[in-house]
C-alpha cells in the first residue's frame, strides 16, 4: 500500500495517534537467569549451552539472584513499585527456537507496576507512565541461511536461551512519534545509569517493540492498534510509528479497517509488513511456573537494592543546574553518560571556580564540539584539561582570547590542553606595562574626540579605549591591567 505525507497530512489532522512501546532489556549478569550458563555475546554457537537451557526433559530451573537485584533497580529507577511476591508463569507458544516449548516469564503478579518516567516535550514535561517491569527468559536464535533452492537452512543458536531480560511495558500515553523517541531516550539513559544492561540495540541487549494506533481527535475509546516488531534503532522505530500512523489513517479514510497483527518494519523502504495476525493472551495459555517458587523480594532486600540505586539522570541536571549554574542545555550535555557527569564534578570541584568550568563548556567546547561533528565523550579535551584551562583563566594567567586561541590549537592538533599548553611554552598573558602604555597612547593620540568626551564627564567612553588597546594587543594584554592603565592615562 502506498502512501504519502502529502496526500494524507490533511487527513491525518483528524486523528489522533495512541503508542505504547514494549521494551525488552538484557541484563548484565555473568550467568543465565535459570543455570550457570556464561551469556557472553559473540561465543561459537550453542557454547554457552547445558540440559537446562536447552530444556532438556527433567532439568530443572534455579533463580538467579543477580538477575533479580538487577530487575529490581531498574524498576525502582523507573519509578514502580515492587511487588513483594512475584509469580514465574509459563508463556506457551511453539517456535523452533524455543525448545521447551515455553517462556518463562511473569504475568498476572510481575515483578513491579505502576512506574513512569518523565519526557520532555514541546508543551512542557510529560510523565509517561510504566504499567509493568516483569523478568523474563530470552530465547535461542534463528539464522536463516542461503536464499533459495536446496541449500537454504535454518539454524538455531541457543546461546541466548535463558539470558535474562526485562520487559518493561509502557501505558499508551505517547502521542507522536517524537514522544517515543524520546521515551526510548530517556529510558535508556536511566537504564544506563543504574548499570544493570549496556542496552547496546546492535547485539540485542535492548528491543523494542512499537504498539500504534489511531482514533478520531476526541473519541474516548481507542482504535484496534498494530505492533511493529524488530526496529533496531531509536531513528528507525520513529520512522516505523511515522509511517504506521499514516498507513492507518489512510486504511480508515478509505473506508477500510484496521486490524490486529504484528508488522515488520522494513528501513530501507521506510515501511511496514503485515507479518501475522496478533495472538492474543489467551493462545499463549499462561500459567504458574511449577518448577519455581513464588519470587520473594522482602523489605529488607528492596532496601539494600535501593541503597544501589545512583543518583539519576533528571535529578541529577536539576542538581547541576542548581550547583553549577549552567544551562539546561549544558546539564544535558554533561549528564549524556554517567561517566562523563562523574568527570565534570570531579574536574569542576577541582578546579578554583567550579562555575567556570561549567560555563567553559558552554561558550568553548559544546560550539567548537558541533562544528566538528564530534560528541562530547570524543572531544580532544578532557573535563580535567578544561578544569587546568579555567585556573589559569582564573587566575589571570591567561587571557580569554588566548583561552580560546589554545583551545584552538586543541581541535587542530587532537590533543588535550595540559599538552598543547606545554608545546607552546606555558605563554602568559602580558604584564609588561611599558608596550602596554606605548599603545594606549597611541590610542589616545589618534582618538582625540572620544578623549574630549571623556573629560567632559562621559566616562563609559573609557570601555572604547580598553577595546581598541585589546585589540591592538591581539587579546595578550590583561584586562585588568588596561582598565587601569587606561583610566590613569585618561586622567
Ligand atoms: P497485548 O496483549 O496485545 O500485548 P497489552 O495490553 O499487553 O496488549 O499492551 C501492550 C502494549 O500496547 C502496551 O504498551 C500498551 O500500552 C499498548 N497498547 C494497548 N492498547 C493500545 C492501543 N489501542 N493503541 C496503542 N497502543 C496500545
Ligand atoms: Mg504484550
Ligand atoms: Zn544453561
Amino acid at each position: 500500500m502506498a502512501t504519502s505525507v502529502e496526500s494524507s497530512a490533511p487527513a491525518r489532522e483528524k486523528y489522533e495517534p495512541v503508542i505504547g512501546l514494549e521494551v525488552h532489556v538484557q541484563l548484565l549478569t555473568a550467568t543465565k537467569i535459570f543455570c550457570s550458563c556464561s551469556t557472553r555475546f559473540g561465543a561459537p554457537p550453542n557454547s554457552n549451552v547445558c540440559p537446562v537451557c536447552l530444556g532438556l526433559p527433567g532439568a530443572l530451573p534455579v533463580l538467579n539472584r543477580k538477575a533479580v537485584e538487577f530487575a529490581t533497580l531498574a524498576a525502582m529507577a523507573l519509578n514502580c513499585e515492587i511487588r513483594e511476591t512475584s509469580i514465574f508463569a509459563r508463556k506457551n507458544y511453539f517456535y523452533p527456537d524455543l525448545p521447551k516449548g515455553y517462556q518463562i516469564s511473569q504475568y498476572d503478579k510481575p515483578l513491579a507496576e505502576h512506574g513512569f518516567i518523565e519526557i520532555q516535550t514541546a508543551s512542557g514535561a510529560k510523565k509517561i507512565g510504566i504499567t509493568r517491569v516483569h523478568l523474563e527468559e530470552d530465547a535461542g536464535k534463528s539464522l536463516h541461511e542461503g536464499f533459495a533452492g536446496a541449500s537454504e537452512t535454518t539454524a538455531i543458536d541457543l546461546n541466548r536461551s535463558g539470558v535474562p531480560l526485562i520487559e518493561i511495558v509502557s501505558e499508551p500515553d505517547i502521542a507522536t512519534s517524537d514522544e517515543a523517541y524520546e521515551y526510548l531516550t530517556r529510558l535508556k539513559e536511566i537504564i544506563l545509569y543504574t548499570g544493570v544492561s549496556d542496552c547496546n540495540m546492535e547485539e540485542g541487549s535492548l528491543r523494542c517493540d512499537a504498539n500504534v494506533s489511531v482514533r478520531p481527535r476526541g473519541e474516548k475509546k481507542f482504535g484496534t492498534k498494530t505492533e511493529v516488531k524488530n526496529v533496531n534503532s531509536f531513528r528507525f522505530i520513529r520512522e516505523a510509528i511515522e509511517y504506521e500512523i499514516e498507513r492507518q489513517v489512510e486504511v480508515i479514510e478509505s473506508g477500510g479497517k484496521i486490524t490486529q497483527e504484528t508488522r515488520l518494519y522494513n528501513s530501507v523502504e521506510g515501511k511496514t509488513y503485515g507479518m501475522r495476525s496478533k495472538e492474543q493472551a489467551h493462545d499463549y495459555r499462561y500459567f504458574p511456573e511449577p518448577d519455581l517458587l513464588p519470587l520473594v523480594v522482602d523489605e529488607k532486600w528492596r532496601a539494600e537494592i535501593r541503597s544501589t540505586l545512583p543518583e539519576l539522570p533528571e535529578a541529577r541536571r536539576k542538581r547541576m543546574m542548581a550547583d553549577y549554574g549552567i544551562s539546561a542545555g549544558a546539564a544535558y550535555t554533561l549528564t549524556l553518560t554517567k561517566a562523563l557527569a562523574d568527570q565534570f564534578e570531579s574536574a569542576a570541584k577541582a578546579a578554583k571556580n567550579p562555575n567556570r568550568v561549567a560555563n567553559l563548556i558552554q561558550s568553548e567546547l559544546i560550539g567548537r564540539l558541533k562544528a566538528k561533528g564530534l560528541e562530547i565523550e570524543q572531544s580532544p579535551i578532557s573535563m580535567k584539561g578544561l578544569a587546568m584551562a579555567a585556573d589559569l583563566v582564573e587566575s589571570d594567567a591567561i587571557s580569554g582570547k588566548m583561552l580560546k586561541d589554545l583551545f584552538d590549537l586543541c581541535f587542530e592538533r587532537g590533543k588535550d590542553f595540559p599538552d598543547v599548553y606545554e608545546e607552546e611554552g606555558r605563554p602568559e598573558q602580558s604584564r609588561d606595562t611599558s608596550s602596554l602604555e606605548k599603545i594606549i597612547d597611541e590610542v589616545i593620540a589618534a582618538n582625540p574626540k572620544q578623549v574630549e568626551q571623556y573629560r567632559a564627564g562621559k566616562k563609559t567612553v573609557a570601555a572604547f579605549f580598553v577595546g581598541q588597546v585589546m585589540r591592538q594587543s591581539k587579546g595578550q594584554a590583561n584586562p585588568q591591567l588596561v582598565n587601569e592603565l587606561v583610566a590613569k592615562k585618561l586622567a
